[in-house]
């Protein structure tokens, strides 16, 4: 019998609610298929460890997760410590260093789930968003100066290179020709940025000659967000910056019916570091603590969890359990416009896991 060795970081706020939820179902998961169990090790970073020790995590954290084969996380954000602190201090505290450069985000309207987009479906919309998620805007080059004083300045420079455009392209290549419509759209803005982002096309166009069964396209990113609203069916790979697919892929989350729903995948695709699966969403402080987080976004975050181990049988019953409950309205939670609450809804999940036979 095959043991996965999972880290779970559950971080601040409903990630520990949503997190506890994933553990269950992806036991039960375990228990049910066979041939692989998992091991689970908890670790408390976040908002609640950085009051206690000043920092969001030990010294030591990467090497204590190094060596697990994914991690489960839930999100960073406390009320009391700045953003940018809980972000960098944590979640980018690990996707870089891992060198988690492919951020997978799929998206679609899910059976039972009502998009705001009027008569769309699963049909209409069904899309992988890739984001760069090593350089980019988030580079984290850049820096304050004269800080008090009339001078005062800041920069965030937006760093790419050949490396890394050429490598989160060819990613994004192929999983477009993985799917049935072979489509790809490369999301860029070289009418107005003329430096980088014009590299960023260039090396598009590169790599598609790889990838002749592939058709793709071109689109400035604020056209994008006319399109994904407009004409949702033309889309259906797409690949972006950071920054870009950060935004979009909100969007994205949006059209498909809730945040709450909506799963991503920081990957290593080489596996030289462990990948990281997380719903898209954040610590959401209005809802924290009520028991009414919805945890669809990290089960479907598990699914992709369960196919980067390459675990497929385990990852297609976890997704038909989903869908058998998002489409039964009782089991929706408030997001949804639903009354369940998050152990009703994992129960739920639980018990489609247990009675599916196919
Ligand atoms: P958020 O995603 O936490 O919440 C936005 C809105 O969506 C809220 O109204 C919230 O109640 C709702 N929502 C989100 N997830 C939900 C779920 N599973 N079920 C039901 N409703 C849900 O975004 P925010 O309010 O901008 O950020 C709150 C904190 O989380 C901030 O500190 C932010 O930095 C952090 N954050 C972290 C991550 C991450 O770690 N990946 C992502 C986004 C935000
Ligand atoms: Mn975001």
């Amino acid at each position: 019998m095959k043991t996965y060795r999972i880290a779970a970081i559950p971080g601040d706020g409903i990630g520990t609610e949503v997190v506890a939820a994933g553990i269950e179902v992806l036991n039960a998961l375990a228990g049910r298929e066979g041939g692989f169990e998992l091991q689970v090790d908890h670790f408390d970073w976040g908002g609640e460890y950085y009051k206690k020790h000043g920092r969001m995590m030990p010294e030591d954290g990467r090497d204590q997760i190094r060596d697990h084969d994914a991690i489960l996380f839930g999100s960073a954000g406390h009320p009391d410590i700045p953003d940018h602190i809980t972000l960098w201090g944590l979640r980018l505290a690990i996707c870089q260093p891992f060198d988690q450069y492919a951020n997978v985000r799929p998206t679609r309207v899910l059976p039972g789930i009502t998009s705001p987009l009027r008569h769309v479906d699963g049909d209409e919309l069904d899309w992988v968003i890739i984001r760069e998620n090593s350089e980019g805007e988030y580079a984290g080059v850049g820096g304050r100066v004269h800080q008090g004083l009339p001078l005062e300045s800041a920069t965030d420079v937006a760093m790419f290179t050949r490396p890394g455009v050429e490598r989160i392209m060819r990613f994004a290549f192929r999983v477009a020709q993985s799917r049935p419509r072979k489509l790809l759209t490369v999301v860029t803005k070289s009418n107005a940025q003329r430096h980088a982002m014009v590299m960023w096309d260039e090396i598009a166009a590169e790599i598609a000659r790889e990838f002749p069964d592939v058709t793709w396209d071109r689109m400035l990113v604020d056209a994008m967000t006319m399109r994904m609203v407009t004409k949702p069916k033309s889309i259906d790979t797409v690949v972006a910056t950071n920054l870009h697919a950060d935004i979009l892929s909100d969007l994205a989350a949006a059209l498909a019916g809730s945040l709450g729903i909506a799963p991503t995948a920081n990957l290593n695709p080489e596996h030289t570091y462990p990948s990281m699966f997380e719903p898209i969403h954040g610590s959401a402080f209005d809802i924290m603590g009520k028991g009414v987080a919805n945890p669809i976004g990290t089960f479907w975050s598990s699914v992709m969890l369960l196919e980067h181990l390459e675990e497929n049988a385990a990852a297609s019953r976890l997704m038909g359990a989903i869908e058998r409950v998002t489409a039964d309205p009782d089991f929706h939670t408030p997001d949804l416009g639903g009354n369940a609450t998050t152990d009703k809804t994992t129960a739920a999940v639980i018990e489609a896991i247990r009675g599916a036979n196919d």
